[in-house]
């Protein structure tokens, strides 16, 4: 669904991507780890085609990724997302479902799939980081994106909430969804049916977590994984 070829960005003056090359396979779940820093949000924002490149390629769903044609295909969750503070959750999710052609009904599915029935009726302002979190997961998640790029979506969330919305994320890539999901927590590599792993801008490896247990570290870093997935 994604294929990325020698793609080298800079942010300021730094080179933070170095030819970075991937694949992302539809209808899985492709995991994006690596230390902070290390250019996981950028690759991100490479792939829904809002970061600026300074040579290599990014083709999403067969366009150029950024193509207009995409904007409706791809769903994106930035790291720190924004929703509408001074609207009620089911104002926000429904103001995106409307966006997409869709109506209440599906805003009310998306918020329960994120867990956010009950607090449905409150203002986005008076609830955790966490809860934030999910609504903005719950407006990506209503336009039902062939691609969905999430950038850490379970960081404050509790470890509970972290096992169900990973069972949702497999359920949607079993309907047909392709994700991309950063995270810091090693746990959820393991729940990852691809691994991307990035060290200082560079791929250091595109696998199975069985492939990556079975071959054995060639680097510290992923030595470091080996322990975890
Ligand atoms: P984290 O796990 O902390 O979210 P990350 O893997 O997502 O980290 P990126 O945000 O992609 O890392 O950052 C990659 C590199 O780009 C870092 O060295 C960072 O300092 C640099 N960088 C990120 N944003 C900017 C920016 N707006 N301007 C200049 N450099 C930036
Ligand atoms: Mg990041």
């Amino acid at each position: 669904a994604v294929t990325v070829t020698d793609l080298v960005v800079h942010r300021g003056a730094r080179r933070v991507l170095h030819e970075v090359g991937c694949t992302v396979p539809p209808g899985q779940v492709t995991g994006l780890l690596g230390p902070s820093g290390s250019g996981k949000s950028t690759l991100m924002r490479a792939i829904v085609g809002v970061q600026q490149v300074r040579s290599g390629q990014v083709t999403v769903l067969g366009r150029p990724a950024g193509s207009a044609e995409l904007r409706s295909r791809v769903g994106y969750v930035t790291q720190a997302p924004s929703v509408y503070a001074d609207l009620t959750v089911r104002q926000n999710v429904r103001y995106f479902a409307a966006l997409h052609g869709r109506g209440a009904a599906a805003a009310d599915a998306a918020i329960a799939d994120v867990g956010l029935t009950d607090a449905a009726g409150q203002l986005v302002e008076q609830l955790s980081g966490g809860q934030r979190g999910r609504v903005s997961l719950a407006c990506a998640l209503v336009g039902e994106p062939e691609l969905l790029v999430l950038d850490e979506p379970t960081v404050g969330l509790d470890p509970v909430l972290r096992v169900e919305l990973w069972s949702r994320f497999h359920a949607l890539a079993d309907a047909g969804t392709t994700l991309v999901v950063s995270s810091h927590v090693m746990d959820e590599a393991a729940r990852c049916d691809r691994l991307l792993l990035l060290r200082e801008g560079r791929l250091l490896s595109d696998s199975t977590p069985a492939e990556l247990r079975s071959r054995g570290g060639t680097d510290d870093l992923e030595e470091a994984f080996l322990h975890l997935v």
